[in-house]
């Protein structure tokens, strides 16, 4: 008998079935309920969040060379179980296998990384303020951390929280997007070497996420979603001053420089991938194409009959290039973007249809030239996969667009130029810039945003720093009366 995917959340160590709202999760390739999921209630979410405090002290008190060792066990297991979670995440988010499969990987090496960098973490010595005493800058773990992550990339973004929270000796409470829940879910067999209560799984929408962000128990929130909700996040957070971390949305540019007229056939294949990768929909997809005037036309004509190659299908077939959006909902947007940029004077050279698919939200890839500097498509999100292409006249001009935006996530240049990739490095206002290697993600590298693209960063040490509180110790080793103290009749200021 086929017993379906795990549908129950992980609360102090128990699975127990959720009370509150059902989600039902789609299939987004053959439309069809893949399963139910008890969403949990809000007594519930209570639970979770009392069950990572009260496993909090033991952790944080753990040697961090042991949570690390159980850290690479999260990622051997992850690696064992690479097949079924790709194939899982595939049937609730319509990404190609090929690219879940990629994901399960990135997030084993990311639970690696952060199991050495935890225990290779340090404070410093300083100099005290006088040669008796002893001053040092510890770092302590936060306490509780909310991890509330998106739909696209469920199990990495939550992994880029969950792996340096751990190691930082937090523990967690994780809600996954409505819309994906079920390969966080399934994570709970991966975690159970793991003490009761250190991660605790919980399911729901927005509400659920609302009151993580409400309850004073939970000391941070690391949220990846878009700018809207990340905004309703820091305010929730604000409000009781706990921390938070936000990774949120963004536009990013990608400017093709006059100089790689050799490669532009590479430059054109970058771009479509940056532009066209899980169909679009990854935070840090190139939205907009800044290309210099004396390119302009052999590289949107390169770049249309690239796009003309690629295969969209059944998102389970190995040789599948582009799957279906999440939703009708999310492919609804594109499809309002892409002709409202028509309406106002754009063509649509390929793409924006569904691509000959009788069932699934597909929308073929689209290239997109002559859409005016002021419509949606080139100022907002799209979140789908659709390439507008504008030419430019020089490096300056392509900046200055590209720094034209209230986001500052990512941008990606092409140059052989030296020149020109030092100046975009410098001149770019955004977290990552990417020279002629889009979208490659370091584990090493600090992520995160500029402008309305976020707050904090993941990965790296910062991402480590992020779940770490800092504390300053001043230690004297003599037991001595202070010449500065009562009574000041006996001291004079200065000397
Ligand atoms: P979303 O903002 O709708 O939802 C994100 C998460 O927040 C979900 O789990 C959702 O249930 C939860 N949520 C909703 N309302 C909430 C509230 N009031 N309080 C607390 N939690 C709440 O985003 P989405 O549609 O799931 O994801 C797409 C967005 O995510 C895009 O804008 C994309 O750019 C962004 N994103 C950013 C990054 C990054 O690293 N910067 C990565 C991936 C996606």
């Amino acid at each position: 008998m086929n017993e379906g995917p795990a549908t129950e959340l992980l609360i102090a160590g128990q699975a127990v079935a959720g009370d509150g709202e059902a989600i039902v999760v789609e299939n987004p390739y053959t439309e069809a309920t893949v399963a139910t999921v008890g969403g949990a209630s809000t007594e519930q979410t209570g639970a979770a969040i009392a069950a990572a405090r009260d496993a909090w002290k033991a952790w944080a008190t753990m040697p961090a060379g042991e949570r690390g060792e159980l850290l690479h066990e999260v990622a051997r297991r992850l690696r064992q179980h690479q097949d079924e979670l790709a194939t899982l995440m595939t049937t609730e988010g319509g990404k190609p296998v090929i690219e879940n499969s990629d994901e399960i990987e990135w997030c084993a090496a990311a639970f690696d990384y952060y199991a050495e960098i935890g225990r290779d973490s340090a404070g410093r010595v300083i100099p005290p303020i006088e040669s008796s005493q002893l001053a040092l800058v510890v770092k302590d773990p936060l306490g509780v951390v909310g991890c509330i992550v998106p739909w696209n990339y469920p199990l990495l973004l939550l992994s880029w929280k969950l792996a340096p929270a751990l190691a930082a000796g937090n523990t967690v409470v994780c809600k996954p997007s409505e819309l994906t829940p079920l390969s966080t879910l399934a994570l709970a067999p991966l975690l159970d070497h793991l003490p009761d209560g250190v991660v605790n799984i919980i399911a729901g929408a927005g509400e659920t996420g609302a009151t993580l962000t409400t309850d004073e128990r939970v000391d941070c929130i690391a949220f990846t979603g878009s700018v809207a909700t990340g905004k309703r996040v820091a305010l929730a957070c604000a409000e009781r001053v706990a921390r938070v971390n936000l990774e949120m949305g963004g536009k990013d540019p990608f400017i093709v420089c006059s100089d790689v007229a050799s490669e532009l056939e590479i430059a054109a294949r970058g771009g479509a991938w940056a532009a066209y990768l899980n169909a679009g929909q990854v935070c840090t997809s190139a939205e907009r194409f800044y290309v210099m005037e004396d390119l302009y036309d052999d590289y949107v004509s390169a770049f249309v009959d690239h796009t003309r190659t690629l295969v969209l299908g059944d998102p389970t077939q190995a040789d599948t290039d582009l799957g279906p959006m999440i939703s009708a909902a999310q492919r609804e947007k594109v499809v309002v973007q892409v002709e409202a940029a028509v309406a106002a004077g754009a063509e649509l050279l390929i793409g924006g249809d569904s691509g000959g698919q009788e069932h699934g939200h597909f929308y073929a890839p689209a290239v997109v030239t002559g859409a005016p500097a002021e419509t949606a498509l080139l100022r907002e999100e799209t979140f789908g996969p659709v390439a507008p292409i504008v030419p430019v006249k020089d490096l300056d001009e392509a900046i200055e667009l590209a720094n034209g935006t209230e986001f500052g996530l990512g941008a990606n240049v092409y140059t052989a130029d030296l020149a020109n990739a030092v100046k975009c490095m410098r001149e770019l206002r955004a977290g990552t810039v990417w020279i002629n290697d889009p979208l490659t993600d370091n584990d090493a590298g600090p992520f995160g945003g500029f402008k309305q693209s976020g707050l904090g960063r993941e990965l790296g040490r910062e991402g480590l720093e992020a779940f770490q509180e800092t504390k300053h110790v001043h230690m004297e080793t003599k037991i001595e009366r202070k010449e500065w103290w009562y009574p000041y009749s006996e001291y004079s200021a200065g000397d």
